[in-house]
This record gives C-alpha cells, sequence and structure tokens, in this order.
C-alpha cells in the first residue's frame, strides 16, 4: 500500500480528480519545462472530466495554473486510452512546435499517473495489501491501527496534525459565511442556518445530531464553492470524516492527538480500498467515495471509542456494505446534489455504523469481513453503468428536469 500521507491532501473543489488532479498534473507539467519559453498550452479532457468538466471547474483551474501562459481547454467526446478519467497536455514554443505532450490518468483522490514518464507517485510503503493481513501483524505486535500506520511511517503524526488543522478549518470558514453556491443550480448556502438552529435545542442528543450534520454541509459547501478541503478520501466526499473530527473535538471534548489517532486508522481503512479496489467515482460511482469515506469515518468513530481491531473493522465494513451500489450522478455536473446532502447523511450513517459494531459486534461475530466487502464494493463498480459514473448523462443528473438558468 501507499503511504497514508498520499490519501489525505488539501486542495481546491469541488472534486479531487477533476480539480485537484488536473492542477497536480499541470504543475509538474511545468515544472518539467521550467527556463523553456512555453508560447501556449493546449489541454484536452476525457471521459468523466470532458462530461462533468464545466460543472466540476476543470478548465478554470487549468487556466489559473497555467495562467500567464495562454492555455486552452477542449472537452473530447472519445478517448484513446483504456481508462475511463484523464487528460493530455501538449505545450507548444513560439513557432508553434510541440515541446511536450503528457497523457495523466486522474485514477482519484487527487492521485495521478502520467504514461511514459517514470514518476513513482504509487510508491509502496506497507507491505501488507489487505485488512486482514494488517490485523495479522497488529495482533503479533499487540498493535492497534494507527500504531501499525505509525510505526511504518514515523513522520505521520505531524502530518496529520496539518491535515486536522486544514479539515477544522475547511469546516469553519463553512460555517460562518452564508450566500448563495456557484453555477447554474442557484442553490443556497444553509451549514450556518442549520447550526444556529442546533444551538437553540435542547435536547442534546438532537442537538448533536444537527450540528454534525451542519459540519458536513459547511465543509461540502465549502468544496462546492472551491474552497480548499481535505481528500478522505476525495474532495467530494470530504465533508464525512470533516464533520466527525470537528465534532469529536468540538462538542464531545476528545484531544487533537486522539483524533490524530482516528485519522491514521481512518487511512488505514481508505488506502485498503484504494490499493484493492478503487476511490474514484468516475471509476467505481459513489460507493466508491462517499462509502469509503463512511467506512473511514466509521473506523474513526469506533477508533475514538475505544474498539479493539474486529470492533474497528466490524464497523468499517458497515459503512462500506450500506452504500454498495451508490451511483455517482451529479446534478448539471456541480458536486452540489446529490453531493452535499450525501456527506451528511454519511457521516451520521459512520456514528450509527460504530454503534452497531459495538453493540452488535459484542453479541455475535461479523460474519463479512471488510475485505470481502472490498471485493464486492469493486465487483458492483465495475457493473455499474457508465451513465451513473460521474458522467452526468443518467440517474438523478438527467431526471431532475427543472430548467437550470444560463
Ligand atoms: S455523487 Fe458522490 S462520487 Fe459523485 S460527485 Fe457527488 S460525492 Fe462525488
Amino acid at each position: 500500500m501507499e503511504a497514508i500521507r498520499e490519501l489525505y491532501k488539501a486542495g481546491p473543489g469541488p472534486s479531487s480528480s477533476h480539480t485537484l488532479a488536473p492542477q497536480r498534473a499541470c504543475l509538474l507539467f511545468l515544472e518539467k519545462l521550467k527556463d523553456q519559453p512555453i508560447s501556449r498550452v493546449a489541454v484536452s479532457l476525457y471521459g468523466s472530466l470532458s462530461l462533468t468538466g464545466k460543472g466540476h471547474y476543470t478548465d478554470k483551474v487549468i487556466i489559473d495554473t497555467f495562467a500567464p501562459i495562454e492555455a486552452e481547454v477542449s472537452f473530447k467526446l472519445t478517448w484513446p486510452y483504456d481508462f475511463p478519467n484523464g487528460l493530455t497536455i501538449s505545450a507548444y514554443d513560439e513557432q508553434d512546435q510541440l515541446m511536450l505532450e503528457w497523457v495523466v490518468y486522474s485514477i482519484g483522490g487527487g492521485s495521478i499517473t502520467i504514461l511514459n514518464e517514470g514518476f513513482d507517485f504509487q510508491k509502496q510503503v506497507y507491505e501488507e495489501k489487505n485488512l486482514l493481513e494488517i490485523i495479522d501483524v497488529c495482533q503479533k505486535n499487540q498493535w492497534t491501527f494507527y500504531q501499525y500506520a505509525f510505526d511504518r511511517e514515523p513522520d505521520l503524526p505531524e502530518y496529520l496534525s496539518l491535515i486536522l488543522n486544514e479539515m477544522m478549518s475547511a469546516v469553519r470558514r463553512g460555517l460562518d459565511t452564508t450566500g448563495l453556491l456557484p453555477g447554474r443550480l442557484k442553490m443556497e448556502r444553509v451549514a450556518k442556518s442549520m447550526y444556529l438552529k442546533a444551538s437553540a435545542m435542547d435536547e442534546i442528543a438532537a442537538k448533536n445530531r444537527l450540528r454534525l450534520l451542519a459540519y458536513a454541509y459547511a465543509n461540502n459547501e465549502e468544496n462546492a464553492s472551491g474552497g480548499r478541503v481535505v481528500t478522505a478520501p476525495t474532495l467530494g466526499a470530504s465533508g464525512v470524516l470533516a464533520a466527525l473530527m470537528y465534532h469529536c473535538y468540538t462538542d464531545l471534548g476528545y484531544s487533537r492527538q486522539q483524533l490524530i489517532q482516528a485519522l491514521a486508522t481512518a487511512g488505514v481503512i481508505g488506502n485498503i480500498v484504494k490499493t484493492n479496489a478503487t476511490i474514484s467515482g468516475a471509476v467505481g460511482g459513489c460507493q466508491a467515495e462517499i462509502g469509503v469515506a463512511c467506512a473511514m469515518a466509521a473506523a474513526a468513530m469506533a477508533q475514538l471509542e475505544g474498539a479493539n481491531l474486529k470492533i474497528i473493522e466490524y464497523a468499517a465494513e458497515i459503512g462500506m456494505e450500506h452504500h454498495l451500489g451508490l451511483t455517482c450522478d451529479p446534478v448539471g455536473g456541480y458536486v452540489i446534489i446529490p453531493c452535499i446532502e450525501r456527506n451528511g447523511a454519511a457521516v451520521l450513517r459512520a456514528v450509527d455504523a460504530a454503534f452497531m459494531a459495538k453493540t452488535i459486534g459484542a453479541i455475535k461475530g461479523n460474519r463479512v469481513n471488510f475485505d470481502t466487502v472490498v471485493r464486492t464494493m469493486n465487483y458492483t463498480g465495475e457493473k455499474i453503468a457508465l451513465e451513473l459514473k460521474e458522467t452526468s448523462l443518467g440517474g438523478l443528473a438527467t431526471e431532475c428536469t427543472w430548467e437550470l438558468p444560463e
């Protein structure tokens, strides 16, 4: 498995595969040609990047990254390569001669593969490939998941402390902001109103649930506005874990150190899915984004509540299993409907999954292990139709037939 620090990345919303990944590719491309006079750049988007790139602001992030160099972005219908989400970047000199051309795959969570360029982004830091192997190592060493991760990545606590800061500040910014979200849906931000309503409630359980929801909305309203959020495992699904962290710190009194440990545990879970299936909505549908985010948050919650390895695994398994088959069909190509509400629903479900694992797990063992549900998610993702994998060609994207203003 790759390093957990490759899983958590802070960057501009609304989509890790459509903004963060192209931005990363463009910056590396510029770095490769540094000191050479580029006259213009042409970028072609293919697959999901082409079909939802407008609503996901892919063209804007590319143009902004190359500025002041002129960058022309085109949305192509056919893609000659064997991957559903990619782009080509071409640079030309003053005589309009091609200087360099890259083919880039956006593989999910802001990660990229650049064909024939020899970058080793997918450097393997962990020998173990699935949760069964990891549990075995943990049991032999009497470790919990975060101790295992800290052993393999000694600088991880420091990095996760920065990631925690980024999550907290995204939620805080979201709670402080009102007004319309960008784009043709003309949706109002509601996180602040939700938070104020929660604050006026007397009943503590309801208050906490509405606050938790408000935090998920706050993070994802920031994301939908192009604000800086953290991939967990993606930007579209970033509100689930960020909301949980904010809630556990602000309302439940967990320490920063406990939250950093919980982020490491969640990172192990996300990394297993990234290694054995996918965390890209364009490849596996929303189950690969929100489903994985829910599994990560459920594991984090169980960890915080002091659960053992098997109960943490059970919580993650419940979080993933009950999102199997979830499709990705963003209305208008914006990461707004169903995405913002879905982050809220998933964080509530994550808390419930930890509760279920703790209570049911004490009565009966879990018959379906996490590795099995990850394989099932991969299989299910292959069966989901292309129209329902971040292309906005079907599902809610075509059933919501109200007129979108220009
Ligand atoms: S539906 Fe899910 S996978 Fe698709 S853009 Fe929204 S959050 Fe991401």
